[in-house]
C-alpha cells in the first residue's frame, strides 16, 4: 500500500471511532470536529487528507505553517487552520494573519499582543485559552486556579471574544480528570468549545464534552524521525 493509501485508511478509521464515540457517548453526530494534527508533515501527506475532505488541520508552529499552508490554501480556500503549539508575543501578527482558531492563549502578554493585532488586521481568529490542568511546570497555560481571572481578564480588560479551553493533560497520568475538569472550567465561564483528546485518548475526550479532537499520529503515522 502507498503512505497516501494509509493515511486515507487511518483518516477513515479515526472519522469512523470518532463517530462511534459520538454515539456511545450520547453525543449529537457531527458535534465533534476533527482538528487533523499535519505538524513535522509536507504537502505530500497533507494533500490526501484534503482530497478526502479533510478541512480542519492544527500546526504548532507559526514559522511550519507559514512555509506549509499558503500553497496549500490557494487549492483549498475553506481549510480552517488553528494553531495549537505555543504563541510568543513577536509571531502574534503572523498568527493573527495565518490561523483561523488560536487555540494557545497562555499568558496576558500574549492575549494583548493578540488584541492589537485583530484590531490591527480587522482579523478575529477564534480564540482559545489552554489550560495547564495538571500545573506540569514545563507546560504551557494557565494554572486552573487563575483560569477565571484570566478569561475575565481577556473579555473585560482586552475586549476579546472567548470560545473556548484547550488542554493537553500529563502524559503519564489518566486523562479523565483533566478533561472534566477543562469542561467544568468552561462551564462555569460560559465557553462552549473543548479542545481536548489526541490519538491515544480521544474517545475518552468526546465522553467528557470534546468539541474539537487533535489528532496526529492516528492519521499520518509517527513523528519521529
Ligand atoms: C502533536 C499534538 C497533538 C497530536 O498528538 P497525537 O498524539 O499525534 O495525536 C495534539 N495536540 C497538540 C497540542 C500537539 O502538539
Amino acid at each position: 500500500m502507498s503512505e497516501s493509501e494509509n493515511i486515507l485508511r487511518r483518516l477513515a478509521a479515526v472519522r469512523a471511532a470518532i463517530f462511534q464515540a459520538e454515539g456511545d457517548f450520547g453525543r449529537v453526530a457531527g458535534d465533534v470536529r476533527l482538528v487533523c494534527v499535519s505538524k513535522n508533515f509536507d504537502a505530500d501527506a497533507i494533500l490526501p487528507t484534503l482530497q478526502a475532505g479533510q478541512r480542519v488541520f492544527g500546526e504548532n508552529r507559526v514559522q511550519e505553517a507559514q512555509r506549509k499552508w499558503p500553497a496549500l490554501r490557494q487549492a483549498y480556500r475553506d481549510v480552517e487552520l488553528h494553531l495549537i503549539g505555543p504563541l510568543q508575543s513577536n509571531k502574534a501578527a503572523e498568527a493573527v494573519a495565518l490561523f483561523d482558531v488560536i487555540e494557545t492563549l497562555d499568558r496576558p502578554k500574549v492575549a494583548a499582543a493578540v488584541a492589537a493585532e485583530t484590531r490591527k488586521q480587522g482579523r478575529s481568529p477564534k480564540l482559545m485559552v489552554q489550560i495547564n490542568t495538571g500545573a506540569e511546570p514545563q507546560k504551557a497555560g494557565i494554572l486552573p486556579e487563575d483560569a477565571d481571572g484570566f478569561i475575565g481578564h481577556c473579555r473585560h480588560d482586552l475586549g476579546l471574544s472567548l470560545s473556548g479551553l484547550m488542554c493537553i493533560p500529563p502524559a503519564e497520568q489518566l486523562a479523565s480528570p483533566h478533561f472534566a475538569l477543562l469542561a467544568k472550567i468552561a462551564r462555569r465561564n460560559g465557553l462552549a468549545e473543548l479542545s481536548m483528546g489526541m490519538s491515544g485518548d480521544f474517545p475518552l475526550a468526546i465522553q467528557l464534552g470534546a468539541t474539537y479532537v487533535r489528532i496526529g499520529s492516528a492519521i499520518f503515522g509517527s513523528r519521529e524521525g
